[in-house]
Formats: structure tokens, sequence, C-alpha cells
């Protein structure tokens, strides 16, 4: 792989290529794009092209450095993504599941696999500041890459701020995120930003036939991941997604005609108490039921991502009120938000639950 070979995104790359050509990198660059547009691929494959050790001005996919970078392996390549919670910025082991879970990020299918925690703490920002100070030592450029960026800590944000204002010679800052609005409004003035758009459904498909997924299955994972509610990786994953989706499916069905004792026993198969990584997945794909359930009151049947699921939304939107989907849907964005702010997970599904209740038709 290398830049030329991400999918869509050519303005993205256009400006990739400007800055390489002519030299003139900045020192942080900030990739910002809603989920499923390649944010992560573009950011590694920048990292690698930066230090590539074949003369151009795109990775050369070949050499020592790309290689190393591939592989997260390269001794100037820095990372920092949120880690499980009470995991120290600095110990051994974290660094191996840090290392770990970007591997599956970059490069994994199931990315359900991954133990992806919620913050990125001070310290490991003071790693990473620590590291990103001496001078690079086998390639030309040092590089921090910052996945999830918007989980860093206020007091975290701030250590960066500092890194950003007098960023140390030959060091440059990739930063990652699908929500840059929960950044310090100083660390974006410090920041180049690099907008990516989100795929279409055909876009979707070509990039997953050509990493070697063909058919419904990549076809349903095209749908939903260019509804911006899925990633594809997800849905190519199987039988953990299948798992979840069935509950999701349960969950509405009983929602929609259903009584409390569906409640419970989905909660049950929930695993009693979800917690907010699981939370996360589950209303991300309620979202892309209800937004189905909406595109087929609409007859807008082509658009739909869950295409095996059309019979039963048919029947989903006739036991509900038109008016009363886009309450849900509402209902549904304010708790995935409120999951980044501490709510109580199964608080917000049990509102959820309310609001499809209170939607039947009388
Ligand atoms: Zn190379």
């Amino acid at each position: 792989m290398a830049i030329a070979s991400v999918t869509g995104q050519e303005r993205a790359k256009a400006q990739i290529d400007a800055w390489l050509t002519a030299d003139r990198l900045p020192h942080a660059i900030l990739i910002t794009g809603p989920l499923g547009t390649g944010k992560r691929q573009l950011a590694l494959e920048l990292a690698k092209a930066i230090n590539c050790q074949t003369p151009g001005s795109d990775a050369c996919d070949q050499c020592g450095s790309c290689r190393k970078t591939d592989s997260l392996n390269h001794p100037n390549l820095h990372l920092l993504l949120p880690l499980p919670t009470g995991s120290r910025g600095s110990d051994a082991e974290t660094m191996a599941t840090l290392r770990e879970t970007a591997l599956y990020q970059f490069h994994g299918q199931a990315a359900a696999a991954t133990r992806i925690g919620t913050n990125i703490s001070k310290d490991s920002i003071r790693l990473l500041q620590k590291e990103m100070s001496f001078a690079p030592t086998e390639a030309p450029h040092r590089v921090g890459l910052i996945l999830q960026a918007e989980a860093m800590l206020p007091a975290g944000s701030n250590s960066l701020l500092k890194i950003l204002e007098e960023p140390p010679g030959q060091s440059i800052f990739l930063l990652v995120s699908d929500a840059p609005d929960q950044l310090l409004p100083t660390i974006l003035s410090r920041c180049q930003r690099l907008p990516l758009r989100p795929l279409t459904i055909s876009e979707h498909r070509a990039r997953l036939e050509a990493s070697g997924t063909d058919g419904e299955r990549a076809d349903l994972a095209a749908r939903l991941a260019a509804s911006g509610r899925i990633r594809a990786e997800d849905v190519i994953g199987g039988e953990t997604f299948d798992e979840l989706r069935e509950l999701v499916r349960r969950f509405i069905s009983a929602g929609i005609q259903g009584t409390d004792q569906d409640y419970w026993q989905i909660l049950e198969d929930l695993g009693g108490r979800p917690d907010r990584q699981q939370l996360e997945g589950f209303l991300q794909l309620c979202s892309a039921y209800l937004r189905d359930l909406f595109l087929v009151q609409q007859q807008q049947l082509t658009a739909v991502a869950n295409v095996d699921e059309t019979e039963a939304l048919q029947g989903w939107a006739q036991a509900l009120q038109p008016a009363r989907v886009e309450l849900v849907a509402q209902v549904l964005d304010q708790a995935y938000d409120s999951l980044s702010r501490n709510v109580n997970p199964q608080l917000l599904l049990a509102d959820l639950w309310y609001q499809l209740q209170r939607a039947r038709a009388a």
C-alpha cells in the first residue's frame, strides 16, 4: 500500500503530494472525517511516505523504512491511542497492548478482538513528548501518530499543546480524529487540517474487494460503512458482529412489537451489565437500523444499509408512527454522545427502549 492506494480522498491526497513534493510538511496535521473514511490508513501511509528511503512523493512500500513503519516497528514512529482503563502509559505490557491494538486498527479485521480504552492519559503524552524530543535515528523525521486524538484528557491535551507550540526539530505529529470538535481549540489552531469525505457505497465496495472480500458480505459491509455508523472491518469480522446484530435486531423488534420481558432477556444476553465498548457497538447498529427505517418510510429502498432485512424493516415501519421514528433517532444520537461523558450505559439503553415503546402506532 501507499498513499496512492488509499480509496477516494483525491483532494487530501493532492494536498499531501504538494507538501511532500515541496518538502514543506506542516509540523502537525489533523486528519478528520466520519467513521470509515480511511483516516488511519492515510495516516499510516503518510507516516511511511515521510520516512521512505526511495526518492519520490509517495511511499515505495518496499524499503526497510516502509516495511518497519507498516509493521509499527520503526524506531522513529511513536504511537498513541486510548489504552484499556487501568493500564499505565510506560510499562512493557502496556506498550505491547498498544502495539497489538494499533496493528489491529491498521491491518486487522476483527476490531472486536482489541481492547480499546476510552482515554489517552497524560502519562502517555509525556512519554510521547520524551520520545519525540530525541533526534531521529534511522530516518529523517520522528513521527508521532495519535489515533482517536479526541480521547486525550484535558491535562494530556495541555501537555501536547506545549509540544506543538515548540515542536522538536524534525518532528511531525499526525493526529487522527472523527470528533475534532472535542479537541482543545488551541490544539486545533496548531494543526493543519486534512478533512476526509465520506466514501460512497461503491467506493467502500471497491476497497473491500481490493482486500479480498466480495459477495453479499462485502455489499452489507459497504452499505453499513457508507451509512457512517459502522466500520466495514467489523462487519467483515464475522461472528461477533453477527451475534451483536442479532441482539440489536431483537431489541428493535421487541421494542416495536414485544414486551418488557423481552427487554430483560436481551439485557441478559448482552451480558447483564454491558460495558461502554459493547454498548457503543450496539448503539451504532441500532442507529443503522433506525436510519433504514427512515428510508423505508420514505420509500428509498435502494439506500437501505441492512439490505437483507428489507422485509422486517417494512413490517416495523408499519408498526411505528412515522413522526416518532425521528424522535427515537434523536434519543439514540444523544445516547451515543452521552457514552463519552460517563453516563451509565444501562440507563441509556432503558431510555432508548422507552422511546421505542412510545413510538408504537396507536
Ligand atoms: Zn519506502
